[in-house]
């Protein structure tokens, strides 16, 4: 499939591409992942991509002030193989190893997956998870939202259209926090049928976020409050499980039934606890 003719340009600075988005109709090109796909099919047709390739400070990946902070461009390999990931934020690197494939993975960006907020995407999860905080800059200034308010429904966010996503900012977590993201893969793309991230801090707090489930990833708080401050043993873990999606409106398609995919998230739900729990 041929998509509709579209201008192109690529930019090296920040400021150059908010000045592109300026012209009506433009888009913003990352890894070209979900977006090309979509023009493909003329489910989106834009006049104008404004690709951000080539802006490398997007790429950085570094520890500022108690923060890692992780470029928009950084790619889902980038994430994966960085030390710094590895060390303070090993639920990224193995969240991220599950991402699609290797072409996927080495050209798919983080910032690319909070925008289009693929409701079964694993980033979302997984920055819902660690508390993150989302950079967003326009030529009015720059924000910073928090991933509990960044994901708005069905591939809708907060991000305004003369937006771009610049960093993601997450609070390294204290020592001994344990974390890991269990996800049921769909075996054609490997995006998740249902996929739950956890961070467990040493206070007992217990952060719980799922994805694929629902139309936007969230966080469970009726499953956190059950856990928290408890010991996470198999008493404790039933009750979070029982206490998970209350509320939720979960999905069904022709890949899982809303009874079979709330089944899922909740037994990867569980594994997840066994895991941090162990
Ligand atoms: C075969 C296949 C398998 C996949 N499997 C998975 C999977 O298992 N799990 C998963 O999570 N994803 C999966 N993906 C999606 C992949 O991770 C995409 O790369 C990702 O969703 C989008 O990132 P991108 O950099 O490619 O963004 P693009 O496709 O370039 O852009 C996507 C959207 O985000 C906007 N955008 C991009 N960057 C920014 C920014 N910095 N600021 C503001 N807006 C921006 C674009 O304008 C566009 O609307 C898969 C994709 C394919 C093709």
């Amino acid at each position: 499939m041929i998509p509709a003719a579209f201008e192109y340009e690529k930019v090296k600075t920040v400021d150059e591409a908010l000045a592109a988005l300026s012209d009506s109709d433009t888009k913003i090109l990352a890894g070209g992942h979900s977006l090309i796909p979509a023009m493909k099919l003329r489910l989106n047709r834009p006049a104008k991509l404004v690709d951000i390739g080539g802006i490398t400070a997007l790429k950085d990946i570094k520890e500022q002030d108690g923060e890692i902070v992780i470029g928009a461009a950084a790619t889902h390999a980038d994430i994966m193989y960085h030390n710094l990931i590895k060390k303070h934020l090993p639920l990224f690197a193995e969240g991220a190893a599950t991402i699609g494939d290797l072409q996927v993975r080495n050209h798919g960006t983080i910032g690319g997956s909070l925008a289009h907020a693929d409701p079964a995407a694993d980033w979302p999860a997984m920055v819902l998870a660690a508390d993150a905080v989302i950079e967003l800059k326009s030529s009015n200034g720059r924000r910073r939202i928090p991933a509990t308010e960044f994901f708005t429904g069905l591939f809708s966010t907060a991000l305004q259209p003369n937006e771009i996503i610049t960093e993601i900012r997450i609070p390294v977590p204290p020592d001994g926090t344990k974390s890991t993201y269990q996800k049921f893969v769909q075996p054609a793309s490997r995006f998740a049928l249902a996929a739950c991230a956890v961070m467990r801090f040493t206070d007992g707090r217990t952060n719980i976020a799922f994805t694929g489930v629902a139309e936007n990833a969230f966080r469970d708080g009726g499953a956190e409050q059950a856990i928290a401050g408890k010991a996470l043993d198999d008493a404790s873990i039933k009750a979070a499980v029982n206490a998970a999606l209350q509320g939720v409106s979960v999905l069904g398609d022709h890949y899982a039934s809303v009874p079979y995919r709330m089944h899922l998230a909740k037994v990867y739900l569980k594994k997840a606890l066994h895991k941090v729990g162990a």
